[in-house]
């Protein structure tokens, strides 16, 4: 991989080479510096069933069975859930509706740090968002891989949207209470 110089003293890896790696899969594998990977495994933390359980229960009132809650200093400020049909809003997905509801009361910078708790893997258009509000954490139950067997997914993962914006970078965790999520599709 060739490597750029510049006055800082420290080794840059040419972009181009650092995105091929990124598409090779091979950023995650190598805990590649934070120059590079922009998307961080993220591993479970106690509170996070505890904050899914109140995603998982929007996602059941939802048009389609997805959910989301906002939580910031341990505390849930914001949730949201899929109104697609009732407001007749493709966009009104999980994600999109708890962070309009939180921008609409609060200051957006207060975002920035926040966690956001969704029963689906975000949609690259929500991850779009998450990554524009400066989202530092992501905790999913069900992966696009596993909705995708329930319904159509843009099959780009949360990851590769992450990985993606060289400005942040995103702790992602996935897979919390992923079985009591999917679950929600065989109710609807
Ligand atoms: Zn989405």
């Amino acid at each position: 991989m060739s490597r750029k110089t510049c006055g800082c003293g420290a080794d840059h890896f040419d972009r181009r080479a650092a995105l091929a790696t990124m598409a090779g899969g091979l950023a995650a594998a190598t805990g590649a510096s934070p120059a590079q990977a922009h998307a961080k495994r993220s591993p479970v933390r106690p509170e996070d069933e505890k904050f899914m359980q109140i995603a998982i229960a929007e996602a059941a009132k939802g048009d389609f069975p997805f959910g989301a809650a906002i939580v910031r200093e341990d505390k849930v400020v914001s949730t949201g859930r899929n109104l697609g049909v009732t407001n007749h809003d493709p966009t009104a997905h999980g994600e999109m509706v708890a962070i309009r509801r939180f921008v609409a009361d609060n200051p957006a910078k207060e975002l920035k740090g926040a966690t956001l708790y969704t029963s689906g893997e975000p949609c690259p258009m929500c991850m779009g968002a998450i990554v524009w509000c400066g989202i530092g954490r992501v905790v999913y139950a069900a992966s696009i891989e596993q909705l995708s067997k329930r319904l159509g997914q843009i099959m780009i993962t949360s990851r590769a949207v992450a990985e993606a914006a060289p400005f942040l970078t995103v702790e992602i965790t996935g897979g919390v209470l992923a079985p009591e999520a999917l679950a929600l599709f065989d109710k609807k």
